[in-house]
C-alpha cells in the first residue's frame, strides 16, 4: 500500500507500522517525518523540553551483553559521584532553567542504595522548588523500593524495555534470574502502579532484531499506556560480547532512519506522549538529536555530568561531548533547537500530556 494511503488511517495494523518501518525510498521517509512533525506541533508544539542528565554512577551489578560498564568490563574506571557533586549539578539545572532533572546510573540494590536516592530527592527538592521534577532510572528495583522514591518526590521512571520480545531480550542478555524479561516487565508495571510518569523504551538496530520485533515494540508501548518514550539506536561497544555480531548489523546511517521512523510512527499513534531524543542519535551524526525532533521527539536531555566522569560512562562507542563542559553544551543547544523552527520551553515541568490526562481519567473513576 502507497504511505500516503497508510498515513491517511486512524490506526495502523501491524503490517502497516511494518510497511512504514521498511520504508527505503528517501521521499516516502519525509512524508512519514513530515506528517509525525505535524502531528507533534499541533498537539504539543514547536516545543523542545529539557531535561539536565546527571549519570552519577556507573558501578553496576548487571551484566547486559551490550552495554560498555556492564560488570564484566574490567577496563571501566568506577565512580560514584559524592552527594554534594550530585547537588551542584542539581543547582546549576535549577539555576538554568531546566525545571527537571534525570538521575541515572548502573544498577545496584540494597538499604543503603535506597536510602541514598531517598534523601538525595529531599535534598533537590530542597535546593531546587518542591515542583522541580525528579526522574528515576537506576533500573530494577522492588515494588516498596519505587514506592519509596516516589513518595520522596520523584515523579518519573526511565526503564527501558530494550526489547518487548522475550526471545531476542535473552539473546543480549546473560541467562541468570538477574537477567529475567519477566522481572523487567514486572518492574515496569511496579513503576505505573507507584504512580510515577513511565518511561520506556528499546534499542534500535540490535543483532538478530527483525523489523517485526520494532513493529511489535511500538505496540507494547502503546498497549502499556506507557507516558514517555526513549528509544534509539543500538551501538555496539568494542569491549562487549555482542560486540562480535557487529558486522551482521545494519550500516550506521540505516539504524539512524531507521529509529527516526520509529519515533515518527509512535508519534503518530502516541501523540501526547514525550519522546527523548536521544543521546545515541547524536554518536552517528552531529545533528542527529535534531532529526530527531524533526521526527516528532519533543525531549532533550543535555548531559549535566560532570566533566571528570564522563569518560567512564560509555554505554557504548563513539558517545558525543564527553569531554565538554555543561555551559558549553546548553550554549549551543538553544541555538541548534532555534536552527530547526523550535524554542526551548523554559519554565515549563512538560509533564507528558499523555500522563495528566490519565491522571484525570484516574480521578474520574475515584470521584466516580
Ligand atoms: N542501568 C539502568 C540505566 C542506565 S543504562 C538500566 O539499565 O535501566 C540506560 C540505557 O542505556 C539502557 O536502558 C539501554 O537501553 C541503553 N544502552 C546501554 N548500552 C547501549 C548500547 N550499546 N547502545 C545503545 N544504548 C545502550
Ligand atoms: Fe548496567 Fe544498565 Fe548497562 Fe545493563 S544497561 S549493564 S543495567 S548500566
Amino acid at each position: 500500500m502507497p504511505v500516503t494511503d497508510i498515513l491517511q488511517k486512524k490506526n495502523f495494523s501491524r503490517e502497516d507500522i511494518i510497511r512504514l518501518l521498511s520504508i527505503t525510498d528517501k521521499s516516502e521517509q519525509e512524508e512519514l517525518l513530515k506528517k509525525a512533525y505535524s502531528v507533534k506541533e499541533q498537539i504539543i508544539g514547536r516545543k523542545v523540553y529539557l531535561r539536565g542528565l546527571i549519570e552519577f554512577s556507573n558501578l553496576c551489578q548487571k551484566n547486559c551483553l551490550y552495554c560498555g560498564i556492564r560488570t564484566g568490563n574490567t577496563k571501566v574506571t568506577r565512580y560514584s559521584a559524592s552527594d554534594e557533586e550530585i547537588l551542584e549539578v542539581a543547582k546549576f539545572a535549577h539555576e538554568n532553567q531546566f525545571t527537571s532533572l534525570v538521575l541515572q546510573s548502573g544498577e545496584r540494590y540494597g538499604r543503603d542504595f535506597t536510602k541514598r536516592i531517598t534523601s538525595l530527592i529531599t535534598k533537590i527538592k530542597q535546593i531546587a522548588t518542591p515542583e522541580f521534577r525528579i526522574t528515576l532510572s537506576v533500573g530494577e528495583q522492588s515494588f516498596d523500593t519505587y514506592k519509596e522514591w516516589f513518595d520522596a518526590g520523584a515523579e518519573r521512571y526511565l526503564l527501558r524495555i530494550e526489547t518487548s520480545n522475550e526471545e531476542l531480550y535473552r539473546k543480549i542478555h546473560p541467562d541468570n534470574k538477574l537477567h529475567s524479561f519477566k522481572t523487567r516487565l514486572q518492574c515496569l508495571e511496579n513503576i505505573q502502579k507507584a504512580g510515577y510518569q513511565t518511561g520506556t523504551g528499546v534499542m534500535i538496530g540490535l543483532p538478530f532484531q527483525t523489523t517485526e520485533n520494532l513493529a511489535d515494540d511500538l505496540f507494547f508501548i502503546k498497549k502499556m499506556n506507557i507516558d514517555m518514550v526513549g528509544m534509539g539506536p543500538y551501538l555496539e561497544h568494542a569491549d562487549t560480547p555482542l560486540y562480535m555480531y557487529k558486522n551482521s548489523l545494519l550500516p550506521l546511517y540505516e539504524r539512524l532512519n531507521l529509529s527516526l521512523r520509529m519515533i515518527a510512527v509512535l508519534r503518530i499513534m502516541m501523540p501526547d506522549i514525550n519522546i527523548v531524543a536521544t543521546t545515541a542519535l547524536q554518536a552517528i551524526t552531529p545533528m542527529g538529536r535534531e532529526m530527531g525532533l524533526k521526527a516528532g521527539a519533543n525531549v532533550l536531555m543535555p548531559n549535566l555530568t560532570p566533566a571528570k566522569y564522563r569518560g567512564n560512562y560509555l554505554l557504548y562507542d563513539n558517545k558525543p561531548c564527553i569531554d565538554e563542559d555543561a555551559d558549553e553544551c546548553i550554549d549551543c543547544l538553544a541555538n541548534r533547537v532555534k536552527m530547526i523552527g523550535e524554542e526551548i520551553a523554559y519554565n515549563n515541568y512538560g509533564d507528558s500530556i499523555h500522563f495528566t490526562k490519565r491522571g484525570i481519567r484516574t480521578q474520574q473513576t475515584l470521584t466516580r
